[in-house]
């Protein structure tokens, strides 16, 4: 019986057996003891899914990542120290260097700068394109060494919906990987695997914890791409001689085989047992938070369009939003709490208006329970002159808005009373 988000949210990842703890419990244990030698030998030969050492496999992990991969329809999850490291992994199971990647420019700032400063450092170049390129312009940039194509479903900030059907057509005719991060929907608004991606990857320090309370990422095989074969992919196809001549294609889910047997083993940057168990809980409650969270941002976005002292709103449930019907298509149940908006204003006017706010506090974060706003020009973009902020899409008036799961009533009175202070 195939069960529907609510349940999976709550039920998912782990199943305990008689007297056993009703949720997982947090396994604070580096290793894992063995009662003979063939049994260890057994697991450095892929050959017994016990756990030996923390570094490549924890219980309370599992569950997480059984229940994320269950949510998202794919094959195998692997629990991640961020959602940053999840990102850097996928790229070194594909990529050395000499190869390249194919990227939406329109991604969230730290991905922004893995791609395009620290992995060109080793020798990987990333292409990137404008999220309203036409295909032939992103087929340009594909070439034999290209080994993924990748894009965020809502991007952060500019809250752009990926153009799933247009990139997944692209990636299919090139036999390359198409990776999706799926952050800001998460898996209660979208699972891309239904719309030709490959392999996913959360930061689940957002919507996935939704507390703010710990630091994670999370990396989904789709199972879904054939590298039998494949040219581009060598790697896959080739004995790997640091694992006995294994071949990863002939596998169920190769890439997340490769990536956890290869790229943790090697580079770590695995998710701790006690951030596990609390981004666990957090996901019992996550089909319930989305919806709220996307109720409150479509009251939010639709006070803020009708508001005098407003420039401007982006936010796919806005009918006008150049967004919208692609949303309807990949979003139907809802867009998520993030949007952003323009101050009809200068500066001074935009941090009298932040300054002004009760209920929504100031943060860098985004995507949890409570609601949060950030004004990048005089924090996080303060450096840049008010020509380059228009050039990297955040004018000076821009306002991030993460809109939580409080009474959105509050919201709008609070955003009211802070608008009519200026
Ligand atoms: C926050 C974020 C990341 C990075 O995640 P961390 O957990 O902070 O490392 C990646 N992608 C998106 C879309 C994000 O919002």
């Amino acid at each position: 019986m195939e069960l529907k988000k609510d349940t999976l949210c709550v039920q998912a990842g782990y199943s305990p057996k008689t007297g056993e703890s009703r949720i997982p419990q947090i396994c604070q244990s580096t290793t894992f003891f063995f009662g003979d030698t063939q049994a260890m030998a057994d697991c450095f030969d892929l050959k017994s899914d016990a756990y030996f050492y923390s570094r490549l496999a924890n219980p309370t992990v599992t569950a997480l990542e059984g229940k994320v991969s269950a949510l998202e329809g794919g094959k195998a999850a692997i629990g991640c120290a961020s959602g940053m490291s999840a990102t850097m992994l996928t790229a070194f199971t594909l990529c050395e260097a000499g190869d390249n990647i194919v990227s939406s420019a329109s991604v969230y700032g730290g991905t922004f700068n893995l791609f395009g400063t620290t992995l060109p450092k080793l020798g990987i170049e990333c292409r990137f394109f404008d999220p309203d390129a036409t295909a032939e312009e992103i087929e340009s940039l594909i070439d034999e060494k290209t080994k993924f194509i990748f894009g965020e479903t809502i991007a952060n900030p500019s809250i752009v919906v990926f153009d799933f059907d247009k990139v997944a057509e692209i990636a299919k005719k090139h036999g390359v990987l198409l990776i999706i991060d799926n952050t800001l929907a998460s898996p209660a608004l979208c699972n891309p695997f239904k719309f030709g991606a490959n392999v996913i990857v959360h930061s689940s320090s957002k919507y996935l914890d939704g507390h703010a309370a710990a630091l994670g990422g999370v990396i989904v095989d789709g199972g879904n791409f054939d590298f039998k074969g494949n040219p581009r992919y060598p790697a896959f196809n080739l004995p790997d001689e640091s694992y006995h001549g294994l071949v990863y294609a002939n596998l169920d889910a190769p890439f997340a085989t490769k990536c956890r047997a290869q790229m943790i083993r090697d580079l770590g940057a695995i998710m701790a047992p006690q951030n596990a168990f609390l981004t666990y809980l957090g996901t019992d409650t996550l089909a319930l938070r989305m919806e709220r969270h996307s109720k409150n941002s479509a009251k939010v976005a639709a006070f803020l369009a009708s508001h005098p002292k407003i420039a401007w709103v982006k936010h796919a449930s806005l009918p006008n939003d150049p967004y919208h019907e692609r949303a309807n298509k990949y979003l139907p149940n809802g867009q998520g709490g993030m949007m952003s908006f323009g101050i009809d204003g200068d500066l001074s006017l935009c941090a009298k208006f932040m300054e002004s706010l009760n209920v929504i506090t100031q943060e860098t974060h985004v995507a949890d329970c409570r609601s949060c706003i950030l004004h990048p020009a005089s924090t996080t973009h303060r450096q840049l002159s008010k020509e380059d902020l228009e050039k990297a899409g955040v004018p000076e008036n821009l306002i991030r808005l993460s809109v939580g799961i409080e009474d959105a009533d509050d919201l709008i009175a609070d955003l009211e009373q802070a608008l009519a202070r200026i």
